[in-house]
């Protein structure tokens, strides 16, 4: 600090030429006065410099305690954004990025672990959804596709489920450690709550929205890594079958 730099260097240039009387030169010459001056720019010097490099670090730790504030509020932007990225802004749920970027890791890990687990793709599809949008506008075919997300979530066991938006109108859900039997309990339940929720629509003979769902369930082969999309395809089928049953249907891959 400035004021300890000046107290010793003054203290020392003050003690210094107190005491220089007390010692005089062997070789004779009184010579005091030059050496007080000299001193005494020494010690304006030492004050001087000391001063320069507190600055100059004060300086350094100020820029420094910017920087990390930027760099702190950058990682924030950084996590907020990667979060974003990977979730669907309509509904909430995860989007196709999270299902090529982060889920594939998921369902390794899963699939690589020691005991083995059934695995369940689930594919749903909002039946005759471009006739509703034809019929009540976009807008309220948005309002649908939120109110059919809430379903799922509150339908769904969510710590095991990783809903994703993978179409217009179309979700692929992955529930880890589920068998099939359970999958279609999950599903029914779903399709009925959807059923039951009464979202009215009058260009249908039913008179309401219904959805229609195909299921698949495995054991994954812990050697086949690209088995996801087999899981996917596998589930679309299921979906594609509940479609030609009539739809507002589940079905299960054979
Ligand atoms: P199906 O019963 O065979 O599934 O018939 P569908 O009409 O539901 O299927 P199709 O694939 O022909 O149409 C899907 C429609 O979903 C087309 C489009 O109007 C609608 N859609 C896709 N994305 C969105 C969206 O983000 N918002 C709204 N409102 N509609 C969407
Ligand atoms: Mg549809
Ligand atoms: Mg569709």
């Amino acid at each position: 600090e400035p004021w300890q730099s000046f107290l010793t260097f003054t203290g020392a240039f003050v003690i210094f030429s107190a005491w220089l009387p007390y010692f005089p030169s062997p070789v004779g010459g009184g010579n005091i006065f030059y050496h007080r001056v000299n001193s005494f720019f020494i010690a304006l010097i030492s004050i001087t410099v000391s001063i320069y490099f507190n600055w100059y670090r004060a300086n350094n730790y100020r820029h420094q305690r910017v920087i990390d504030e930027q760099n702190k509020e950058l990682c924030k932007a950084n996590e907020r954004l990667n979060k974003e990225i990977i979730v669907d802004s309509l509904t909430g749920l995860y989007n196709r990025r999270y299902l090529a970027e982060s889920f594939h890791i998921r369902f390794r890990d899963y699939i690589d672990r020691k005991e083995r687990k059934p695995l369940t793709c689930l594919m749903l599809d909002i039946d005759y959804f471009k006739q509703y949008n034809d019929t009540y506008g976009h807008q309220q075919g948005d309002e649908c596709l939120v109110e059919i997300s809430e379903i799922m979530k509150k339908s769904l066991p969510m710590e095991t489920a990783r809903i994703i938006r993978y179409g217009g109108e179309e979700f692929v859900i992955f529930i880890f450690n589920c068998s099939e039997e359970q999958a279609f309990v999950y599903a029914e339940n779903l399709r009925k709550t959807v059923e039951k929720s009464h979202f009215l629509r009058r260009d249908t003979t039913q008179g309401y929205l219904t959805v229609s769902m195909g299921v698949y369930t495995e054991i994954p082969d812990s050697t086949d890594h690209s088995e996801m999309r087999g899981f996917i395809c596998k589930a679309d089928e299921a979906l594609y079958e509940a479609k030609r049953a009539g739809r507002n249907c589940v079905k299960v891959y054979k």
